[in-house]
Parts: C-alpha cells; structure tokens; sequence
C-alpha cells in the first residue's frame, strides 16, 4: 500500500492550488454581495486545465483518475478557501457528466459531452423536489413519452448553479410506475420552451449562485435526452458516488484551510504575554483537528481508489467517507473559529465563513441520517433497513 501522490498528481495538485489561491482574496467580496462573475470562474479553471478531469480522453476529457479528481478539488477548495472554484470542475466531470458515460444511447453522449468538455456547457443536477429530498424514491416529477419524445413536469428545489448552467439532469418517474424502479434520468437544456428558473431562498454559505428552483412545465425533450431509463436506478446512482467524492474533497479544502488560518492566527496572537500557540490547549485542538483531516483524508482516497477502469467509486467507502466528513468537517471549523476568540465571528477573518460554508452542505448529496442508513443497509442485508411508514 502506497500511500504517497505520483509526481503526475503532485502536479495537478499544485496546479489546482495555484488556480484557487488566485481568486481568495474576492471570496469574501462574493460572499457579502451573494453574486458571483460565474463565466470569469468557470474561464479560469479552464485556463488551468482543470475542467472534464475524469471523462475519457475519447469523448476530449483528460481521462483522469477519481483520485486524481479528489486531489484537485481538495486543494481548490482549500487554496481558494470558497466553495465556487470547485463547481466548474464539477459541473464537467461531476454526477451530470458521469451519468450521461452511462447512456446507453451513444446519441445521448455525442450530442452533450463535447460541449461539457471544453467548458462551453455545463450541468446541474436536479433531483431534489419540494416535497421529497431524502424521499428521492418518491419524487413526482414525471416522463410521459409522447412519439418519439418525452413530455416532462414537475417542480425541482435546491439546484446548485440553477440560473449559470446551460444543461439539467433531471431526476423524473416515467411511465408511472412506482418506488425507485419508475425513476431514470434526462437533460432538459436551458431555454427550452415550458422550462422555468427561479432564484429560491437565500444561503447561509456557499452563496454567490443561485441554489435555486426549477419549473418544468410540459417540457418536450428528444428521445436521445433520455440517460437512463427506468429500472436502473441503481446504475444511475452509481454516477452520484462522484458527488459524494466531490463533497469529501470539498469538507477535507475547507477544513485544512480553516486548520491553516487557526494556526497561522494562534501563532500570532498573544495572551498572558506568550504567543497562544504555546497554550497546551491550544496546541492538542490543533493537533486534534489536524487528525480528524488526515482520518477524513486516507478515508476519501481510499473510497476514490476503488474506482476501478471507467467506473465510478464504489458506494459503501464513499458514503462512508462523505459521512466522517459530514460528521468531523463542521466541528474542525468551529473550533478554528474558536481559536481566533471574538476575532472569528467577525468578517474581518475568513473563518466565518468557511463554517458557514461547510455548515451549508452538510446535508447536501444525502444527509447524515441517510448515509447512515445505506452503509446499515451493507453492513446487515438480512435487516429490513426500509423507512416507509
Ligand atoms: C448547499 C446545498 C446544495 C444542494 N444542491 C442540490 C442540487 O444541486 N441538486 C439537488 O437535487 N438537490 C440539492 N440539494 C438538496 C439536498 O440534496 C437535500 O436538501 C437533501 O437531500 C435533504 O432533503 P430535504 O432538504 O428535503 O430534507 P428532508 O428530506 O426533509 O430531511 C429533513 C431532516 O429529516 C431527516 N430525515 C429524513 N429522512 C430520514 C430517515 N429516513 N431517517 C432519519 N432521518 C431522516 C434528514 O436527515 C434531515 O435532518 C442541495 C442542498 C444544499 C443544502
């Protein structure tokens, strides 16, 4: 067991840092005026070479490894110390992309993936809905085929990127059939006829675009939009594993950057005439915030290596990672915020809101509850592990 970056990885390792620490010093600007210069972001990471990462060199990807991706988006997030920098690279090589790898119309790849891959067209995606989010199986959206069209309706919440993106993978029931088995997947692209955007709530964190809503009202779409039909849910959700590598890399940025702003801070700051740093205090927090990052860290790479040729993580490590980061990430925050005393809740320092930020996204991609359950679900197939009522 190796445990250490080729020099290939500690190159794209470096490259991402360079790429998010050139936009830090706007992140707190975004954050206060929730607004983001999105095409300038999404410019950027493609100036660095850093969109598609994973998709096969033969669709113009880098083919890289799901390793390699958690690489980059660990030193994005913790380089940059904001969220955005990391949704390029996601948008490209994240669960839209991933799951349009399992289309099995090659039309579906052809028609979408070139544009992915070069960054002109990026996709959201769009499962959560109004009155079902941990509910996913019972989601109401529906797929109507129509000739040789669907007739897509339904209402969708909590977009990440809603108004900056062009395509959206869209989570629907088709055919009416119901539970998980009904549910596939198609892209509904921007400005089609019926297909509504609207801004949603305000965030606490992870704010500048829109996590906004979507209204699909009797949106007709071509056959070939359809990634997966239904009885694949399984597959379908294979792609999301990506996502939830992705949150693991975003949780293990931000938290070595609130790790790096609490020492850098402790070593100044002094109290009872001695740096606070020498505090012994002081020092096991950090060293115990510093373990959580290196458990959360060998938990996530190793969820990333069971992605073997051309598939995706496999869903037990990854949940499993997502849900230490989810557990341990927010805690490393607040008492990096704590260690710059009343200093931390102030804007003046970057801690505030890298908390919010993480706080923001702990029940993104599947809350703890529900990660919780699908690892039970593993771990003891012989108990019925279902929450229906
Ligand atoms: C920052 C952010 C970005 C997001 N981006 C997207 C996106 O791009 N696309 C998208 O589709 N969605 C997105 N979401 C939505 C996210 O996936 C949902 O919020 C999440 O799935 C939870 O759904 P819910 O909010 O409806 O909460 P609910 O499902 O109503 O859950 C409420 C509470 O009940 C608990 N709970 C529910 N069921 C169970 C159970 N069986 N056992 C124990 N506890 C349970 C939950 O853990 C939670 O604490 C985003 C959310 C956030 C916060």
């Amino acid at each position: 067991m190796d445990f250490t970056l080729s020099p290939a990885q500690l190159e794209l390792q470096e490259r991402a840092r360079v790429a998010g620490e050139a936009i830090r010093h706007r992140a707190a600007r975004w954050d206060r005026e929730n607004h983001v210069p999105y095409q300038e972001v999404v410019d950027h990471v493609r100036n660095h070479d850093l969109l598609a990462l994973t998709v096969p060199v033969e669709y113009g990807g880098k083919g890289l490894s799901a390793l390699d991706y958690l690489v980059v988006v660990e030193a994005l997030f913790r380089s940059s110390q904001f969220w955005i920098v990391g949704e390029p690279v996601f948008a490209t090589a994240g669960p839209g992309p991933s799951m349009m790898l399992l289309a099995e119309n090659p039309a579906t790849r052809e028609k979408f993936l070139p544009g992915l891959v070069k960054g002109e067209q990026q996709c959201a995606i769009a499962l959560t809905e109004p009155g079902y989010g941990s509910d996913l199986t019972s989601l109401e959206t529906t797929a109507v085929k129509d000739g040789d069209s669907y007739i897509i309706s339904g209402d969708k919440n909590f977009v990440t990127g809603a108004q900056v993106n062009d395509l959206y993978a869209v989570f629907a029931r088709f055919d009416d059939i119901p539970g998980h088995r009904g549910i596939g997947a198609v892209v509904i692209e921007k400005g089609t006829e019926g297909f509504h955007i609207d801004d949603g709530p305000e965030f606490l964190g992870c704010r500048g675009v829109p996590h906004g809503d979507l209204r699909i009202e009797d949106v007709r779409v071509p056959a070939e939009n359809v990634i997966v039909g239904p009885g694949k849910f399984a597959k379908l959700m294979s792609a999301f594993n990506m996502e939830r590598l992705h949150n693991c890399g975003f949780n293990l940025g931000m938290a070595s950057a609130a790790y790096d702003e609490a020492q850098k801070y402790v070593s100044e700051r002094k109290a009872f005439g001695r740096p606070i740093a020498e505090f012994q205090s002081v020092y096991h927090t950090l060293v115990d915030m510093w373990t959580d990052i290196e458990a959360l860290r060998l938990m996530a790479q190793r969820a990333a290596c069971t992605a073997g040729d051309g598939s995706h993580p496999k869903v037990l490590e990854t949940t499993a990672a997502k849900l230490y980061g989810a557990r341990v990430a927010s805690g490393i925050t607040l008492k990096a915020l704590e260690l710059h005393g009343g200093y931390g809740a102030t804007t003046g320092y970057p801690i505030e809101r890298l908390h919010r930020d993480v706080v923001a996204t702990i029940v993104a991609g599947g809350s703890p509850p529900v990660l919780r359950n699908s690892i039970a679900a593993t771990l003891m197939p012989d108990t019925r592990i279902s929450q229906r009522g």
